[in-house]
Parts: C-alpha cells; structure tokens; sequence
C-alpha cells in the first residue's frame, strides 16, 4: 500500500503543533482515484496486530499493488494494505455520508459513557466538557466557517461543502485528552494542546479554560475563564482552521501539501481578538506570537537559504529543534504573500488543491511549483518579505 502517513496538527504553544510521523511501509506509488458518484462497499481487514476492522464506505485509492485507501461513512480515512484484506463486497447502494445524528451516536457509542453530543449546524461536537465550555467552542466554530468560506470565495478560492459533519472531541482535562490521544495518534499528539487528525477527520481538544482557579466547586464564568487563557483561542481556531480546510477542498487529505502551506493557513486565522466578544474576529491580524517566533529567529540563525529550505520540504517542521523556527517564518511568509501577491497565492492554492493523495513530489518539484506561482527570484523575494516584516506591528 502506498505510504501510511498520519499528519497530527497540534496545539499552539510550546512549538507543539505539528508532527509528522515516520513514513511507514513505504511501498508502491499510488494508482488511479476512483470516478464520480461511488458506490458503498463493505471491507472487512485484519491488521498487523491480528485485529479486525469492518468498514463500510468508498475506495478513494487503488494502488498497483492491490493496497486500498478506503473512506468511511463517518470521515475517517483507512489504508488497507493487500495481504491484511479479508473480503470486500459491493452493498449495492450509493455511498453516503452519515448524518450528524448518526455521527453523534457513533462518537458516543465509542467514547461512553459521560460524553454528550451537542449538534450546530456544521458540527458534531462530542464533548464530557463543561457545557459552556462546549458551546462557546461551537459557537466559535460556527464563526470561524462563516469568516473561513466568505474570505476564501471573496478571493476566488474554489471551495465546497464538508462532505461530512465535522467533528470535534473535547476532553475536560489535559490527562484524560492524552491518554486517548496516545492511542488516537501517537505520543507526540498526547504532548499537544489538541490535534487535528488527517485520518479522523476529527479535531481533539480539552477544556483549556479548566485549570484550578484554587476555588473548588464555585462556577467561574466562561468569559472570565477564557481571559486566563489567552492561548486558548488562538489553539481552538487553529486546528479548526485546519479541519476546514481539509474538508472544503481547499486542501486535499493525504496529499503532497507543503506544511509552511498548511500551517501558515491556519496561523493566518488564529490570532485571538480579545475586544470580540468570543475572543476573535476575523482572518489575518498580526499575529504577536508568530512575529517575535521569526523576529527572534532572525536575529539568531536565520540562513539565506532559509525561505528554500522552508518551501523544498517538510523536515524543518518535524525537527524540535527548528520548528517553532519554521512556524514564525511559515505565518510571516504566508501573511506576506496574501497581502502582497493575494492572485498568485490563490491560484497556488487552487493548483495545490487538485493534487491526489499519497503522491509525493521531490524537494526539485515543491521549489519549480512555488517559484511558477510567485517568481523565480527567491532572493528579491526574501528581502521584500524582510522589508516587510520591518514595518509589521
Ligand atoms: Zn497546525
């Protein structure tokens, strides 16, 4: 099967947010995607640890060496490989999406008991969270999809409907999110402050607003709450950015999307306002956080390469070392190119938004695409974008 990729898109602070785990079993590139209006298919599979699956859903990748990477009805992407698959029968049907209703019982059918669903208009938010913590995430998510698909089609971006409800998991603390974190993701996401997970489809979160406020049992209110933790929206707009961009074809799951791409998206939208009344307004504010990250990188180790390493590869995102690094260039780069070359970032977005899953381009590919959409001159590009960076306040 074509390589098992799982991207974990995490929390804000800390440099936490995204991890790329090994490239697992890499083996045949990808084959053909399947035509318009698929039919519902059940797979039955038994993985590596001897443990069976059976799934109903869509084939979204065939690849030459019998590997499947089958979509749910729920969202979730599975990757199948040849020799752990067990049967596959048509259901004579055509593949639908299930509803938020149904979803809602899936999560909570699998979560248990203590976990509520609360259902908005896009979202399917299964949650053992304060109440009002719950609704105010809806409340801001519901915001964000509106600010989301208004910027992106007023600037000619081609984007659709969710094919399915977006779901979001909320934990009430930070023990209880790790713990089903490590088995959800991996490690690395149980350190985050949430994730967004590619495979899922879904976003993972906790209560930030939880800590001890030394007062047991005295009700607190949310905005209050939300004031002691100015991190929080910017961490819960973050990965919400990032789910919908994934599912308004914006980007494409498990696609070649370059990460500086990817994350500086959802960094462009997560800078809190806290004159709003939910704590954030719009796109695109200066985003203090992400300004000093690369003010501080340049004044220490900033390369002249820098801007071509960042675009030729993920890897500076998936070193500790240089990630938080990679973030402050990622959102300046971003912000950068949408405010001053906004046709050619559009147009990069909508070629980036045809690419099929599970290929890869190289580093050489990456650098002709970008310099295609933006000029070959990376050199006038960087020291326009510092000159600019001067003047950002
Ligand atoms: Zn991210």
């Amino acid at each position: 099967m074509a390589r098992l990729t799982i991207y974990l898109l995490g929390g804000l602070s800390l440099g936490l947010c995204a991890a790329t785990l090994a490239a697992d079993k890499p083996s045949s590139t990808a084959g053909k995607s399947k035509p318009e209006q698929p039919a519902l298919e059940r797979f039955q599979w038994r993985d590596d640890e001897e443990q069976s699956f059976t799934v109903s859903g869509r084939v979204i990748i065939e690849a030459q060496d019998g590997g499947l990477l089958v979509l749910g009805q729920d969202g979730r992407l599975w990757p199948v490989e040849k020799p752990q698959l067990v049967s596959r029968e048509a259901m004579n049907e055509p593949f639908r999406a299930l509803s938020a209703t149904a979803l809602g019982k899936q999560l909570q059918a699998e979560l248990g008991a203590g976990f509520d669903v609360v259902i908005t208009k896009h979202y399917v938010i299964c949650s053992s969270a304060d109440r009002q913590y719950v609704q105010w995430c809806g409340a801001l998510f519901e915001r964000l999809y509106l600010s989301f698909y208004n910027f992106w089609k007023q600037r000619g971006v081609k984007l659709s409907e969710p094919e399915f409800p977006l779901v979001a998991i909320i934990f009430p603390k930070q023990k209880a999110f790790a713990e089903f974190a490590t088995k959800d993701a991996g490690p690395d996401a149980a350190t985050a402050l949430s994730y967004y997970s590619i495979d899922s489809n879904r976003m993972v979160l906790y209560d930030l607003t939880a800590a001890d406020t030394g007062l047991p049992g005295q009700k607190v209110d949310i905005n209050q709450r939300l004031a002691a933790v100015p991190y929080n929206v910017a961490t819960v707009i973050h990965e919400a950015t990032h789910q919908i961009a994934f599912n308004s074809g914006m980007h494409v799951r498990k696609a070649d999307n370059p990460l500086w791409l990817v994350e500086g998206m959802a960094m462009y939208f997560e800078t809190p306002d806290l004159s709003s009344k939910n704590g954030w307004k719009t796109a695109g504010a200066v985003n203090d956080e992400r300004l000093g990250q690369f003010r501080d990188f340049l004044g220490r180790s900033r390369k002249p390469d820098s801007l071509e390493t960042l675009i030729v590869s993920d890897a500076r995102f998936n070193d500790a070392d240089q990630m938080p690094d990679a973030y402050g260039e990622a959102w300046v780069l971003t912000q950068y190119l949408i405010r001053t070359k906004k046709d050619a970032y559009v147009k990069y977005l909508n070629t980036l938004a045809t690419k099929p899953p599970l290929v890869f381009d190289t580093p050489e590919e990456r650098l002709a695409e970008f310099r295609a959409a933006f000029g070959e001159d990376l050199k006038q590009l960087d020291a326009d974008l510092l000159k600019q960076v001067k003047r950002l306040k």
